[in-house]
């Protein structure tokens, strides 16, 4: 018999468990509020005009070398203009930041989880609670304790600041790691302020964690780069911390399937910086060898030709202003239909998602009575919504919660 045969169950994602409902659901009224994937008003794929003229530009190029590997660290045009995008400008001489071009987010997450287990040992990392599932997955398979710091308030649906701060100051232990989303937290789509930032800042400083930004939504969030890149900078520009970033291009440049990302760690010494590329170069050549190229010189182009870069400036800002849109034109569909409970958290929430407090049998119902497919955790993904279907959600949704 098989050893195989002998291995646990292991249920399918989430988000692909209600895709393939979705799938095998035919009423033409059907919506699907799952995946973190952009839509425009038709429900259809968006690729940003900045991304098709880099593709022309990059095709032009008919570069003899263009199929040829990179180098293990990856394109180092595309992980430098990267890392300037993530950091801005930094004082290089107290700063030293070594940056790998990964397999998108997910990569850069993978890459950081096994480098940071095996140079600080930490006893467990701390991820909110909830997170990215993704998150506790990659922790769980380079064996580390995953423990959760409270993050979101389900009565109040805010951030849950106050107990945040408690179980990090009270059972975090020296050298552990905290997971941090740099801006529009999935799922919750809820921030800390600036001021709550500088608290956290203070308690990894305090407990000695080591902070992980996860930065997926550069642009996103806002629409506006800088500001979404603030906790980030905020850490750096307090000069006592060392911290990590995993980097995604996937939604900030509709480049999903590219898988086009970078790691960055921030070290206080040159010695450090040198020696932790050292073991991540090597992770990485075990990993994938290289990363691949297409997608990267897509980000490179637009990250480095000033006229593309204005161009996609302007895409995020239509990318976010739909989803802004959306998010009023739900809150509205509420009032007017007079839905028990307070949806000012949906107006109030950043990024692509909502947590829209919908418990799990309310989801189950507005699945099977309206035909919208959410994530049993009552997370949607508002670009998924459009002017055609708002109305019809919100009908669902309001069946369901009275
Ligand atoms: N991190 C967070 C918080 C995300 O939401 C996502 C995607 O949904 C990712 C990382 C990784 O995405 P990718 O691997 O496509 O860059």
């Amino acid at each position: 018999s098989s050893p195989f045969s002998n291995l646990s169950v292991i249920p399918l994602d989430p988000h692909y468990a209600l895709k393939e409902l979705f799938n095998a659901d035919h009423d033409p009224k059907k919506v699907i509020l799952g995946s973190g994937v952009y839509r425009d008003d038709n429900s259809k794929p968006w690729v940003l005009p900045s991304v098709k003229k880099a593709e022309e530009l990059v095709d032009q190029a008919q570069d003899s070398a263009r199929y040829e590997y990179l180098p293990i660290t990856g394109y180092a045009p595309f992980y430098n203009a990267a890392r300037d995008l993530l950091f801005g400008p930094f004082d290089e001489k107290a700063v030293h930041v070594v940056s790998l071009h990964t397999i998108s987010g997910t990569g850069a997450n993978h890459l950081g989880a096994r480098f940071l287990s095996d140079a600080l040992r930490p006893s467990s990392v701390w991820l909110s609670d909830p997170s990215w599932v993704n998150h506790a997955n990659i922790w769980g398979l380079v064996g580390v304790t995953v423990k959760l710091y409270p993050y979101w308030n389900r009565e109040k649906r805010v951030l849950d600041f106050e107990k945040m701060i408690e179980k990090l100051e009270t059972e975090a232990a020296t050298g552990d790691v905290i997971v941090l989303h740099a801006c529009a937290h999935n799922p919750t789509g809820v921030d800390p302020t600036k001021e709550q930032w500088k608290r956290i800042a203070e308690v990894c400083e305090k407990r000695a964690l080591f902070p992980f930004f996860d930065c997926a939504y550069q642009g996103f969030a806002t629409g506006d780069l800088d500001e979404d890149a603030w906790a980030v900078r905020h850490f750096v520009e307090r000069g006592t911390l060392e911290i990590a970033v995993a980097q995604s291009f996937s939604k900030n440049m509709g480049l999903y399937g590219e898988r086009v990302g970078a790691f960055h760690l921030v070290t206080a010494s040159p010695d450090s910086a040198a020696k932790a590329k050292g073991h991540l170069t090597r992770l990485q050549r075990g990993q994938i060898s290289q990363p691949p190229t297409r997608g990267s010189k897509l980000a490179t182009t637009i990250l480095t030709n000033p006229r593309l870069f204005q161009e996609w400036l302007a895409d995020l800002r239509e990318m976010s202003s739909r989803i802004k849109n959306m998010r009023k034109a739900l809150y509205e569909e509420l009032l007017s239909l007079g839905t028990p409970g307070t949806w000012d958290h949906i107006v109030s929430q950043i990024g692509m998602f909502s947590y829209t407090g919908l418990s799990p049998e309310q989801v189950a119902t507005v699945q099977t009575d309206n035909h919208v497919y959410i994530l049993k955790s009552g997370r949607i993904s508002v670009a998924g919504l459009n002017t055609k279907n708002v109305k019809h959600v919100a009908e669902g949704i309001d069946a369901a919660v009275r």
